[in-house]
């Protein structure tokens, strides 16, 4: 991990993209929705307003140096702290990135902006794209997503539509499952249809298994989830734990390493051992210190315990 960078973090262990190397090109939290589940605190800076918001310059050179430094990602994810295509200089950051490294370029984002055909032509230059899809009507989005006021549901399903017929690099979709909200019969036939339409390359399971915003966030059991995995098809499958070991030569972490990934979200002890490469012992005794200087509080969510920054 490159020392004290301003837009990256990690490479983090992803349930989806093995070991992934985020870059943050929005403001902390800025994005089109306030999920119910979103780990990144409940101040939403809510817009649909396209900007550059980063200084593309910088965020590059970060890259740049953090691989001359011999670091190593399965994937280059454009995520973090909101959502990534409000950032009007997406293009020109991926055909940048593309001139000095092979590594795979994702984009996490929500696809709400895909009914806007400049983010469907920025996005298509990335060779994975995870958009998010929750709710089967807009009752249930509203309840789940909360989206910004002018964002319209059948709108943002044309836009999924569209964006696959456009782009032909792969597309994974996420369904974020909340017991209760979007797990009933009803919901699965409704996001089903939607799936039909929209055509993604694989959709993946997922439920709250970090300290999400809201506590209503229910999690979902593994097995309810794989039932609705099946009855989805066969592109469907429940998000695998993760267990993979980042490659890099860091022997020391530091204090400001860890709250920086916790700043991102909420991770248990092996989390950060993954996304750090470092020994449990090691950051076993960071974490001690900055929850006695109470830099950091924990919640055990079923078997683990998470920390989270204060
Ligand atoms: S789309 Fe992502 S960043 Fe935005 S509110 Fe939802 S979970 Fe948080």
């Amino acid at each position: 991990m490159p020392p004290q960078t301003k837009h990256l973090f990690g490479p983090v262990p992803s349930r989806r993209l093995g070991l992934s190397l985020g870059v943050d090109i929005v403001p902390l939290k800025t994005c089109t929705q306030n999920c119910m589940y979103c780990q990144l605190g409940v101040h939403c800076r809510q817009t649909l307003n396209r900007k550059p918001y980063v200084n593309i310059d910088l965020v590059v050179s970060e890259l740049k140096n953090a691989l001359n430094e011999g670091l190593k990602a399965d994937y280059i994810t454009l995520s973090g702290s909101g959502e990534p295509t409000l950032n009007s200089q997406l293009a020109a950051l991926i055909d940048q990135i593309k001139q000095f490294t092979d590594i795979p370029v994702a984009i996490l984002t929500n696809g709400t902006l895909f009914s806007d055909p400049a983010v469907r032509a920025d996005c298509a230059k990335a060779d994975v794209v995870l958009p998010s899809l929750d709710a089967g009507d807009d009752e249930t989005f509203q309840k789940i997503n909360a989206p910004h006021e002018d964002i319209d549901f059948p709108a943002f399903v044309d836009g999924l539509c569209r964006f696959r017929t456009e782009f032909t690099g792969q597309i994974w979709l996420e369904v974020f499952f909340i017991e209760g909200l979007n797990t009933q019969d009803s919901q699965i036939r409704k996001i089903k249809q939607i799936i039909q339409q929209t055509k993604p390359d694989k959709v993946h399971l997922n439920t709250s298994v970090r300290p999400p915003v809201d506590p209503a966030a229910q999690t979902v059991s593994q097995d309810r989830l794989t039932e609705i995995a099946t009855e989805l098809g066969p592109i469907a499958e429940v998000i695998a734990n993760f267990a993979k070991t980042a490659s890099t030569d860091r022997s020391t972490v530091s204090r400001t390493d860890v709250l920086e990934l916790l700043k991102r979200r909420p991770c248990c002890l092996e989390d950060i051992c993954s996304g750090l490469s470092a020994a449990s012992r090691e950051i076993s005794s960071l974490l001690a210190e900055l929850e006695k200087d109470n830099k950091i509080t924990t919640e055990t969510i079923g078997n683990k315990i998470f920390f989270k920054k204060k």
